[in-house]
């Protein structure tokens, strides 16, 4: 289908593909031995006999690039690359052994070495110059990438995976870029239409259309009705786990592209089961994102299978969407078709978050979705961007929009965690904080690490802070992508004074007896509003000593077991070991500490519409309750004096 759909205009299109490469060819120096241009995947790649005669002068390629409005990548022939045996002693001879270069591997289909290294830096040296005298030398492109300093088996995977199905990805770039410039349409209208996660949270997706793209911007499944309603054989109520894309009129095998905004599972949760059905295009995201997406997707179909369930796909459907990823970092403008201008920028949300920019047709119309984020202070990352270069619709999340969502300062909520701490441990209890494996455990760690360490802090508690559950593997991935985060906690990265490596954190391997055992704890867990996974686990031993805490610094939704203990439940029914439900009484505290969410409040919302540079025409709510929804609908419609609206699902809207 996706091959099919614009051949209309098939040779009028090749024509023009060849005058751009000619175009290209001419702009080169001469001696560089032009063999060829070609598309992979949004960007050009140019192939040349001597590579030496582009690195000399830099500015060619730059300017090439500003001509023709594309990334363009250079590599040697194939004719004349210095033999791999040969190439590695001369890489390793170059590269400095400080920068703990490792994993050299050679990719003939792309010309490109793979790099891994603890000091990136070095690798590149100053100005480059370091890939530059590889490159020179051998004829290989140099691609490096940094080995976190944790290790990380998700990482490893995946970067097994792309080398393993480097021909694969070779001919799948090719088509996409095949596609995206197969022909340049002029479209006359465009057209928004709600999928999920709007007047609700979960299961987000939004579709956009012309006459000639599709695309959807997330593509995630619900939390709501908790592990079971994610299961194909659920009892409950499955109309509100996934998207409707079935309702909307298009066949999946019609879209050009899904946007992935971040990992979490509202946003990504149901993309492998459009592979299981027959889509073959691109996810565009970031790469912190298909790493986390990565771990997360799996980890899915690893707690329902454990609860007994049938996943909706499995760990091949999860391999053959990260062979379609295309990684996309902050600021890189890409066509993702033909009148399609994508942008990502910094959300604050969680690692690799971003929000959408696009750019529809020459100057046609702009779109800005915001995916979840964050516009105040947190310690991982910088507030969400409000500067784009045009915006006519904004879609805004809207999960603490409500006239009550106003939570308290940084200051004030991390001093009311650690007196809560403090109270617990000075009664000889255990405190259990229940955690998103991905953003808030993070955010945690380094919260307690400040406090726990800090000169002058009331908080030096002696006390082993226990991670458990994913939480150890999702920090390792934060410490590859160092370029994501704020900028002080990025230098204590590349520093190797990474604080998620702080001694004050030991992991729970297995057995978690010990934990139990020993005195005075803080325990973070995975399984953030305890639909399952380790909090559950840690909450049934601790759930009937008084003197141990529980404490919820995130979001809980309306059917999980945290919402139910928020609310004050004195008794809760958990599966016991055979799978029996068994009566558990809470004897413990429960208390939530607002103020640390990756969500704006809704004065953060606010601001953030008051500071965009450029003021939206309209401006759509979704990401919220419904009454939140239309609440902050109205409000941002009167702050900006735009038209303010809440979509329902399945409302299609046109915007031009
Ligand atoms: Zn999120
Ligand atoms: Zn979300």
């Amino acid at each position: 289908m996706l091959e099919d759909k614009k051949t209309e205009n098939g040779s009028e299109a090749k024509e023009r593909n060849d005058e751009l490469f000619n175009r290209i060819k001419d702009l080169l120096p001469k001696d560089a031995g032009f063999v060829k241009a070609e598309f992979e995947g949004p960007d050009i790649v140019i192939v040349v006999k001597k590579i030496a005669a582009i690195y000399e002068d830099e500015s060619v390629i730059r300017n090439i690039a500003t001509a023709v409005k594309k990334k363009l990548i250079v590599r040697s022939d194939s004719s004349v690359l210095m033999g791999p045996e040969k190439a590695l002693e001369v890489i390793e001879s170059i590269i400095p052994k400080e920068a703990g270069a490792s994993n050299i591997k050679f990719e003939e289909d792309f010309s490109e070495v793979r790099i891994e290294a603890m000091k990136p830096g070095l690798v590149i040296g100053k100005g480059g110059s370091t890939l530059k005298a590889i490159a020179m030398q051998t004829g290989w492109s140099p691609k490096v990438l940094r080995t976190p300093t944790m290790d990380s088996d998700t990482i490893r995977g995946v970067r097994q995976l792309m080398y393993n199905e480097r021909d694969f990805r070779k001919k799948f770039l090719h088509r996409v870029g095949q596609n995206i410039n197969k022909t340049v349409m002029k479209s006359e209208w465009l057209k928004a239409t709600a999928l999920g996660g709007f007047r609700e949270v979960g299961r987000s997706s939004l579709l956009l259309e012309t006459p000639h793209s599709k695309v959807i911007v997330d593509c995630g499944i619900s939390p709501e009705p908790g592990i079971k309603g994610l299961d194909a054989n659920a009892s409950g109520d499955v109309n509100k786990a996934f998207p409707y894309l079935d309702s909307a009129n298009f066949s999946i095998n019609e879209l050009d592209a899904v946007i992935l905004t971040h990992a979490h599972m509202d946003h990504s949760g149901f993309i492998p089961y459009l592979y299981k059905y027959g889509y073959d295009g691109p996810v565009y995201c970031t790469p912190a994102t298909r790493d986390l997406v990565a771990l997360l997707l799996n980890d899915y179909i690893k707690l329902v299978a454990r609860s007994g369930g049938t996943p909706l796909y499995d760990e091949k459907d999860v391999r053959k969407m990260l062979m379609h990823m295309v990684t996309r970092d902050y600021s890189e403008v890409t066509n993702i078709t033909d009148e399609l201008k994508l942008t990502y920028h910094n959300a604050g949300h969680i690692l690799g978050s971003a929000q959408v920019h696009l750019h529809v047709g020459e100057g046609m119309y702009n779109i800005v979705h915001t995916g979840d984020m964050k516009y105040g202070f947190t310690r991982l990352f910088d507030p969400a961007n409000t500067r784009f270069p045009r915006v006519d619709a904004l879609f805004i999340e809207s999960t603490y929009g409500g006239p009550n969502d106003i939570t308290p300062n940084r200051h004030d909520t991390e001093r009311n965690l650690m007196e809560t701490i403090k109270r617990t441990i000075d009664n000889k209890g255990k405190v259990l904080i229940p955690l998103f494996a991905v953003g808030r455990s993070q955010e945690l760690q380094l919260v307690l690490e400040s406090y726990m360490t800090g000169d002058n802090s009331p908080y030096r508690f002696d006390v082993p802070v226990y991670l458990d559950g994913m939480i150890l593997e999702a920090s390792a991935i934060h410490t590859a992508y160092p370029e994501f985060l704020k900028e002080g906690l990025r230098n204590r990265i590349l520093n190797n004074r990474s604080p998620f490596e702080s001694e004050i954190f030991e992991v729970v391997k297995g057995e978690r007896e010990q934990v139990f055992e020993n005195g005075p704890a803080i325990i973070l867990a995975s399984g953030g509003m305890m639909n399952g996974g380790a909090s559950v686990e840690y909450f049934r031993r601790l759930a009937d000593d008084a003197r141990n805490t529980l404490v919820f610094v995130g979001y809980n939704s309306s059917n999980s077991l945290g919402r139910r203990l928020q609310n004050g439940v004195s008794e809760v029914p958990l599966p016991d070991s055979d799978g029996k439900m068994a009566p558990i009484k809470v004897n413990m505290n429960i208390k939530t500490v607002e103020g640390f969410s990756g969500h704006s409040d809704r004065r953060q919302l606010i601001s953030y519409v008051e500071k965009l540079n450029i003021r939206p025409k309209s401006i759509f709510t979704m990401h919220g309750e419904e009454h939140k929804c239309e609440d902050l609908a109205r409000t941002l419609g009167k702050v900006a004096h735009a038209e303010g609206r809440a979509p329902m699902n399945l409302d299609s809207i046109r915007l031009k």
